[in-house]
């Protein structure tokens, strides 16, 4: 899945890439910077090149976590999701929100929208 990712944009599938990308993964809203590092046995400047191609690329995208931190994210196809604050699950919501945005002046190219709630067992823990 991950070489098709790369495959789907004419990239060559290089062992750094497919490395990096698993690792996003794996980490999920950890993915920093620092922590893409401390995973992997991949050079800095190596790592550092790779998530820009992989950013230019529109193959992985950044967003902030609940830690404040910047993370890495592998591009979804259009979906949105809802986060729950405390325990972090993540729901598929079938709208976007921003298609009933119709503006004459501007054409939206991308947008990234960001919810977060309390799903219903956290909220019965307290
Ligand atoms: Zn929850
Ligand atoms: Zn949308």
């Amino acid at each position: 899945m991950i070489e098709e990712l790369l495959k789907n944009k004419n990239l060559k599938q290089t062992k750094q890439r497919i490395e990096i990308l698993k690792i996003i993964e794996q980490l999920d809203l950890d993915a920093s910077k620092k922590n893409i590092i401390e995973n992997t046995s991949i050079d800095k400047s190596t790592v550092y090149r790779t998530l820009d191609t992989l950013l230019n690329y529109n193959i992985i995208e950044t967003s902030i976590n609940h830690k404040n931190e910047l993370y890495y994210v592998i591009k979804q196809e259009h979906k949105h999701y809802i986060r729950c604050i405390k325990c972090h699950r993540k729901k598929e919501i079938d709208i976007c929100p921003v298609n009933e945005i119709k503006d004459s002046d501007f054409k939206i190219i991308t947008h990234k929208i960001e919810i977060d709630g309390i799903c219903q067992s956290c909220e019965k823990d307290g």
